[in-house]
């Protein structure tokens, strides 16, 4: 007999309910799946739980409670209204809602539970989240760690032993730990963190951004008696962080925000990422001192780990996992939703605890990645086929993404995009997908904008739109059955194709092109809907997209230099000589434009600060 036994994420900002239905483990519930982490009474006096209590929130704060996972474990009564509550029972509340989802889902009442918790959840924490359990019914029969479920979640539960780290970002907190799993054995081998850094902050900062504009503007300070403006952009803020994962630019447009004598007042702002990535950068920062904490107080160095994990809604910020990667070398994953993945590495345990044979979480993923090609820099020397994926390999689907690029010379007036799949830094090298030309751009002196927007569904259907930012002037393909494994002579078809694209070069690609194995899993679809006239049959250097990764190497470099420069007083003299070395050698480089060097100068002192701040 099969027990029926649910995995809950009790988070700080949101909590989500998963267990094993069908075939595989799922979250349950509708829409986003995840429940605010909210409790509220409404002014009516009406209990409300979830969205409609985190709704209410910045109007009634003294109506409502969120975060309280905070105190657990402490002593205290939990105002809210006019009555008081000890955070197991608001705890009990949000477990109750959880509940009553898999009650729906599975039309018969849910009595057991694995409920997670952080590594770092004292016994007295881990009492009360027992206890929040037993007041929502529920027989509690594993507390998780948060860790052990996201590593569950990827499957690291198997025979073979496996070191991770697991950086968990989300609303309100920040953790990573490294642990070591073999077989049920998941052991935390070391833990850091910070209770209150999360997303919450870096809405705070774009939220001061917005009032500081609208103060600019019109004189006036939203902070003070202006609480409904104030909840109005305190969520436009939060929606803004949100679009910036996806997308290099958002615009924020807030009407009648305040009536002043009789006339309407709005916010209309333009933020982008790179602006953005810079208020937020110091936070991002000190969480990436505690991974270099937590990796040495594990005894452990980049090379040890076989995966960095990303977990928790706010490690959705491309920032992140970039510097991630820049510092030790390791691309994350994050191929399991990072919102999600503690909720579904507590429904694997609680999948096994019932008696379902479950190894890992199953996801719709792109097993490639697909990008445009663009000029950039190729070992020192400019190269028209240059790849860099917008939706990377092993991406959750569905997934839309968008990139920034520039028109390559002044006064162009088209551009020739070409979509490739593949992971090699050469575009020839991978299989050319689609291609089009927008044509009739302002002719600009100074580079111009492009944006390449791709969006890749579960069906394989991929779409992809370039726009010239200032003018919004687009063009649009689809390429049906991007994800699907093509035969040998599809793949011929591609490279004709390919060869026809570049027929005056028709040697040199000759010489480039190399099917590698591994690669030849998906081919041009020759289907690809163009809308407009017929493909140009060779891009000329004028018609090429520039991607401006010099000028995001020179911010990258001068935010490392000022990193450096905190740290030289607490470094070894050997590093200190070698740090200053290397501050020289980019300022050089920036000087010289010379993007090969500085590209491997700011890759070295990354990776000296990465040794130094674990010391
Ligand atoms: P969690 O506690 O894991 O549910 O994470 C919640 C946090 O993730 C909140 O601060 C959200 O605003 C943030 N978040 C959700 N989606 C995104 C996104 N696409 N980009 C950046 N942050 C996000």
């Amino acid at each position: 007999m099969i027990d029926l036994v649910v995995g809950i994420d009790l988070g700080t900002t949101n909590s989500e309910i998963a267990a094993y239905v069908g075939d595989r483990v799922r979250l349950l519930g509708s829409g986003t799946k995840m429940l605010p982490s909210c409790v509220g009474f409404s002014p009516t006096g009406e209990l409300l739980v979830g969205q409609a209590a985190r709704n209410q929130q910045i109007l009634y704060p003294e109506r409502t409670v969120r975060s309280v996972k905070r105190r657990m474990g402490m002593q205290e009564a939990v105002p809210l209204g006019d009555k008081t509550f000890t955070p197991q029972e608001i705890s009990a509340l949000i477990l109750r809602e959880l509940v009553q989802w898999a009650r729906s889902e599975f039309g018969q009442p849910v009595e057991k539970a694995v409920i997670t918790v952080p590594a770092y959840f004292s016994d007295a924490q881990r009492t009360a989240t027992r206890e929040a359990g037993m007041l929502a019914g529920l027989e509690v029969v594993r507390i998780l760690n948060e860790p052990t479920a996201a590593s569950l979640a990827y499957g690291f539960g198997d025979a073979s032993r496996h070191t991770a780290m697991i950086y968990d970002l989300g609303g309100g907190t920040f953790d990573v730990s490294v642990v070591t799993a073999e077989g049920e054995v998941t052991e935390v081998l070391a833990s850091h963190g910070n209770n209150h850094l999360g997303g919450d902050d870096f809405d705070d900062l774009l939220l001061e951004r917005l009032e500081q504009e609208f103060e600019r503007l019109y004189g006036i300070d939203l902070r003070h008696g202006h609480a409904a403006a104030h909840a109005r952009l305190w969520w436009a803020a939060e929606e803004a962080k949100k679009k910036l994962s996806f997308e290099p630019y958002v615009r924020v447009r807030e009407e009648n925000l305040v009536i002043q004598n009789g006339k309407a007042l709005h916010l209309d702002l333009e933020l982008s990422r790179t602006e953005y990535e810079e208020m937020i950068l110091r936070l991002v920062e000190s969480t990436l001192d505690s991974v270099s904490k937590t990796l040495s107080d594990a005894g452990k160095g980049a090379s040890d780990l076989d995966a960095i994990l990303l977990v928790g809604g706010s490690t959705r910020t491309p920032l992140i996992s970039r510097l991630l990667r820049e510092r030790s070398g390791i691309e994350p994953r994050q191929d399991v939703h990072p919102d999600l993945c503690v909720a579904l590495g507590a429904g694997v345990l609680a999948s096994r605890l019932a008696g379902h044979e479950v190894e890992r979480v199953l996801v719709d993923i792109s097993p490639y990645s697909f990008g445009p090609s663009h000029l950039g820099d190729r070992g020192g020397v400019l190269y028209p086929h240059c790849y860099r994926p917008i939706i990377h390999r092993n991406t959750p689907l569905p997934i839309t993404r968008t990139e920034s690029y520039w028109t390559a010379a002044s006064y162009q007036k088209v551009v020739h995009v070409e979509i490739y799949q593949g992971e090699d830094e050469d575009a020839l090298k991978n299989i050319l997908v689609g291609d089009f030309r927008v044509e009739g751009l302002q002719p600009t002196e100074e580079p111009n904008e492009v944006l390449c927007r791709m969006s890749l569904d579960v069906d394989g259907i991929l779409h992809v739109t370039a726009t010239e930012k200032q003018t919004g002037k687009s063009k649009h393909i689809t390429v049906a059955n991007a994800l699907q494994t093509k035969t040998a002579a599809e793949i011929e078809a591609a490279r004709q194709r390919l060869k026809m694209l570049y027929s005056r070069r028709a040697q040199s690609f000759d010489d480039s092109f190399e099917t590698r194995e591994g690669q030849v899993a998906s081919a041009p679809d020759l289907r690809a809907e163009v809308e407009g006239e017929s493909v140009a049959s060779a891009s000329p250097p004028s018609e090429i997209l520039l991607r401006r990764a010099g000028m995001e190497a020179v911010s990258d470099a001068r935010r490392l230099i000022d990193r450096s420069r905190r740290l030289l007083e607490k470094m070894h003299p050997d590093d200190k000589e070698e740090a200053i070395g290397l501050h020289e050698s980019i300022e050089t480089a920036i000087d010289a434009g010379d993007p090969a060097t500085l590209e491997k100068a700011i890759k070295d002192l990354g990776e000296l600060l990465f040794f130094v701040e674990g010391q």
